[in-house]
């Protein structure tokens, strides 16, 4: 069951199926974001560890290698006893990513079970990527689809268990091999994912974990001359960086998932009660570290009023506190930095005219709680409008009619994600195919699932995860021609 006393048990990096110290010896301290207590030192990895750990992976992917050698479908057996062994420790994983994260520890324990969902998935699609064979006259022309090589993955802090299978479970089922970067306030569960990758019989090099800094540990594995694709999930600005350094030195194929401010219509069709449930889930859960929140709350103006009242007194419910408590809903943010700069966001909200119904305010002076927020009378070129704030704090715009609010929907630089809410299938149809947003959610929000690509338009991200369409940013086509004599 949950335990908040949970000591990690692997604090060094993994390369080549060994934990071990980093090159320089260093180490750096995972914070309890609850309390802002060190959990562990964690070892801190950079350049010389991730060319030891780049070496491992080049050399489990030789053509001769034990791991090329697989049938597909004993690579679906090392993923499907991955997640038999994630099934075991679902309690020792849950309450890591509680203590390292602050998220509440019922939604850790679903992070692990979606963590395992989509390495399920992805463990049926080992022998289901097919070439094709092409009609070329006297030739015989085929297409084989190959895996790309050595993977880099550098992943974010809010979702750190989905975040890694999302990375892992496709690279693993077409045969790539790995050399991921956890972020650096959530290390543990990636280290303990590690020792249950050589538990299950992976083979050395395969998998391989170095926790660091990104401008160290991260920018080795984009800049590195032997890594031939990098997925990353995170920032735009670092998304940049990661294209800027692939450019400049192997071309490696990068996919991007990236912010957003995605807007949530609510007609005035609806019923209010339902409609302001659904626009609170779409923003609150994960204390709004999502990065397809409903960050934009756009209601109709006829119900403007009501929905306000009532979506403010759904924010004042949340249960601030201790994540291991069984009755907390609300966490505490990722650390100190975000604190900040959430809570500026909110003044700027303030100065700019928008008003504050509920929130602002840190709770507490113990962690980084934050107290959950929502503005009314949000107009749409104000800051917290725009950009993307990462936080618990609801904007609710006023609108009233279906070509004004597909135009206001667009006008951000974001677009992953879309939600609308009415009883009217002409209205919804319209908003869902002019919407520009890698996912659009009708009536219903954050129906993320392994089997639907997830992804964004514009400045949230290039590429897709999950589903089908995950599985080709790990391969490369090949055309293989023969001439009939
Ligand atoms: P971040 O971009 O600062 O960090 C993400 C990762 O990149 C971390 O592992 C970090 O160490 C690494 N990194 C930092 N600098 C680097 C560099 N120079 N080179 C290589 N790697 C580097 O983002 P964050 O603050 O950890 O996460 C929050 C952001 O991520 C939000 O903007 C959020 O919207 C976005 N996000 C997007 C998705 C998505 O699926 N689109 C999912 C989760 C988070």
């Amino acid at each position: 069951m949950a335990n908040p006393n949970e000591v990690p048990k692997y604090t060094q990096l993994f390369i080549n199926n060994e934990f071990v110290d980093a090159v320089s010896g260093k180490k750096f301290p995972t914070i309890n974001p609850a309390t802002g207590k060190v959990i562990a030192e964690i070892a801190e990895g950079d350049k010389a560890d991730v060319d030891l750990a780049v070496a491992a992976a080049k050399k489990a992917f030789h053509r001769n290698s034990a791991w090329r050698k697989l049938s597909p479908l004993e690579r679906t057996a090392l993923i499907e006893k991955l997640c038999s062994l994630m099934e075991r420790d679902k309690y020792i994983l849950a309450s890591l990513e509680t203590q390292d994260n602050g998220k509440p520890f019922t939604s850790a324990l679903g992070d692990v079970m979606f963590a395992i969902m989509s390495l399920k998935y992805y463990a049926g699609w080992t022998d289901k990527f097919f070439g094709e064979t092409i009609p070329g006259g006297d030739f015989v022309v085929q297409t084989r689809k190959e895996p790309i090589g050595v993977a880099g993955q550098i992943i974010p802090w809010n979702y750190p268990l989905v975040m890694l299978a999302w990375k892992w479970a496709p690279a693993l089922a077409v045969g790539c091999t790995i050399v991921l970067k956890p972020a650096e306030q959530t290390p543990l569960t990636a280290l303990h994912m590690a020792a249950l990758s050589k538990e299950a019989g992976f083979p050395a090099g395969v998998i391989n974990v170095i926790p660091g800094y990104g401008p160290t540990a991260g920018a080795a594995i984009s800049e590195h001359h032997d890594v031939q694709k990098v997925a990353f999930t995170g920032s735009a600005d670092i998304g940049r960086i990661i294209m800027q350094a692939a450019a400049k030195t192997n071309l490696k194929r990068v996919t991007l998932e990236l912010g957003g401010k995605s807007p949530f219509v609510v007609f005035d069709d609806v019923d209010v009660d339902k409609a302001v449930q659904l626009t609170h889930d779409a923003i609150f859960p994960n204390q709004g570290q999502t990065c397809c929140a409903g960050t934009r709350t756009f209601v109709h103006e006829k119900i403007y009023e009501e929905f306000v009242k009532k979506s403010v007194a759904l924010a004042k419910a949340r249960k601030i506190g201790n994540p291991f408590e069984t009755t907390t809903t609300h966490g505490p943010q990722i650390d100190e930095e975000m604190m900040n700069k959430i809570l500026g966001y909110i003044e700027i909200g303030q100065k700019e005219g928008a008003k504050l119904q509920c929130g602002g305010k840190r709770a507490g002076n113990v962690g980084y709680f934050i107290e959950p927020t929502v503005f009314s009378d949000v107009t749409d070129k104000m800051r917290i409008a725009q950009e993307e704030i990462f936080g618990p704090v609801m904007s609710i715009l006023k609108f009233s009619d279906i070509e004004e609010i597909i135009d206001r929907a667009n006008d951000v630089e974001y677009g992953l994600a879309a939600g609308v809410i009415t009883n009217d299938i002409n209205k919804a149809t319209k908003f869902a195919n002019n919407v520009n947003a890698g996912s659009v959610w009708i009536n219903c929000y954050n129906a993320v699932m392994p089997q639907a690509p997830f992804g964004g338009f514009k400045q949230s991200g290039i590429g897709r995860e999950m589903g089908r369409d995950g599985l080709n940013n790990y391969l490369e086509t090949k055309t293989i021609t023969t001439k009939i004599v």
